[in-house]
């Protein structure tokens, strides 16, 4: 395979490229230093793990206080419809890091610790992209795309890794399912150094390794990558925030979540690296609700993580780039986590291959706040695992007859899961812009919608398979085996 390094600066200002080495992929960017750097932003991106839309002050959190994303939105853009692939943690990480559906290369549900399989070597992650460019890599946190050595971050693409390679809640405590799982591995590199660790240090541990990190690449530019385990149940929260939210242990990991944003800021403004650094913010999945006061909010959308209404897909996202993405901005128009990796990809510079499909587009005009620019999907498609449960084109969301499951009395309490109805959904179309709360079914009113909809979700049968209507893609891919 082939990659070309190109430069790239039509979109940017060009006083962020002056003086620099545009389209030498192998420039020395130690000797440059920060004052003079070619077209290489840093990248942080912040992903916690089922954070809820509402669970962020400035998206409407009633009793959590988020001053340092309240301030990140100030000084960047709100995007109020952004979508993550699935609502559940392998898949969601999947396309985060590939810019692909995650039918696409295969990596669905939650991979558990009996999983024989993981991302695939071939599959290009957003760090292979950056290093390309020279960038320095980390991910610090849940990794969750197979936790065999062969499938951890420090083989595809990422110079460091600390974190658990898989969710917090699989271990031996877990409160329904315990015997299932082993003792719960904390990896540095691709090496466990602990059994069962302090889970109530692990927002602490993370975030003081990524500001070293930053420190360490103050003269280079750099990806780095924090995955949250919070505030995925078991909630954990170190003696800092323990008791200060009036929402109870939910809130002080929200908080605490809110303080490691703020030292990665603050990081980069005491090293003048603000104006060199795009900091993306986002959810893995909606709030898990079927856990009660230990999960958190989607208001005002409908359901939660494990589903394809609103509630389970769309998730909070700020980003920041002060100089390049407009303060105090925000926009509705439909975005995604797969559009991260070619929108990088083209930020810095590097042709992404042409061999493959890659499913996300380039958001740029919508980060940049270009003056009426519009979402680049045509049709944007939410599954559940291998179900394609519904489409979305626009204002108009199509839901296919399909089962969800939705919590039920009781609720769940104190970090035990409550219980869950299979309820059934037929066909039906909502307006998002009128009906963000899915309420109300105007199918009947629309059959044009409605059959417009259904041929884009069969072009979506078609190309990633279905299995409701007993469809195989043509164009998928195979997850990793060892
Ligand atoms: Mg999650």
């Amino acid at each position: 395979m082939r990659w070309l390094s190109l430069g790239f600066c039509a979109i940017l200002p060009l006083a962020n490229v002056v003086g620099a080495e545009v389209g030498s992929g192998s420039a020395d960017f130690r000797e440059l230093g920060n004052g003079n750097r070619p077209n290489t932003p840093n990248i942080v991106i912040v992903f916690t793990d089922d954070q809820g839309y509402q669970d962020v002050g400035c998206f409407g959190s009633p009793d959590i206080a988020t001053p340092n994303l309240d301030r990140m939105a100030r000084e960047g853009i709100r995007f109020t419809s952004f979508y993550v692939a699935q609502a559940v943690c392998s898949a969601s990480r999947a396309a985060l890091l590939t810019g692909c559906y995650p039918n696409r290369i295969n990596i669905l549900r939650a991979l558990n610790p009996n999983d024989q399989h993981g991302i695939a070597d071939e599959e290009l992650t957003l760090a292979e992209v950056v290093k390309q460019r020279g960038y320095a890599t980390a991910a610090f946190g849940k990794w969750h795309l197979g936790h065999h050595p062969k499938f951890l971050p420090t083989r595809h693409g990422f110079d460091v890794y600390f974190g658990l390679p898989y969710s917090n809640d699989m271990w031996p405590r877990h409160p329904t399912h315990g015997k299932n799982f082993p003792p719960l591995p904390l990896i540095e590199g691709d090496k466990v150094v602990q059994e069962m660790p302090d889970q109530s240090q692990l927002t602490t541990w993370y975030t003081e390794r990524a500001v070293k990190f930053i420190e360490a690449n103050r003269d280079r530019p750099f990806f780095l990558y924090v995955a949250h385990s919070m505030p995925h149940v078991p909630l954990f929260v170190s003696s800092k925030f323990q008791g200060k939210s009036p929402r109870g242990l939910y809130g002080d990991v929200i908080m605490e979540i809110d303080w490691s944003v703020g030292q990665i800021l603050e990081a980069l403004k005491r090293l003048q690296l603000d104006e060199h650094t795009l900091v993306i913010f986002t959810s893995d999945n909606g709030p898990w609700l079927v856990y009660g006061d230990h999960g958190g909010s989607a208001k005002p959308l409908r359901e939660g993580k494990g589903t394809t209404f609103e509630g389970g897909m769309r998730v909070p996202c700020i980003m920041r780039w002060p100089g390049q993405i407009p303060a105090g901005t925000a926009t509705n128009e439909l975005a995604a986590t797969i559009d991260l990796l070619p929108t990088i990809a083209k930020l810095v510079g590097v042709e992404l291959p042409k061999d493959r499909i890659i499913d996300g587009k380039d958001i740029w005009p919508l980060m940049s706040g270009q003056p009426g620019a519009k979402s680049p999907h045509e049709a944007y498609y939410y599954y559940w695992n291998q179900e394609l449960q519904a489409v979305r084109s626009g204002r108009w969301k199509l839901h296919l007859p399909h089962a969800y499951p939705s919590p039920g009395e009781p609720l769940g309490g104190g970090g035990k899961p409550g219980r869950l109805v299979q309820k059934k959904i037929g066909l039906a179309l909502f307006d998002l812009e009128a009906d963000v709360g899915e309420t109300t079914d105007v199918a009947d009113k629309y059959p044009d919608v409605v059959r417009h909809l259904q041929a884009l979700a069969e072009q979506a049968r078609d190309d990633l398979g279905d299995s409701l209507t007993k469809r195989t893609g043509r164009n998928v891919r195979p997850a990793g085996t060892l």
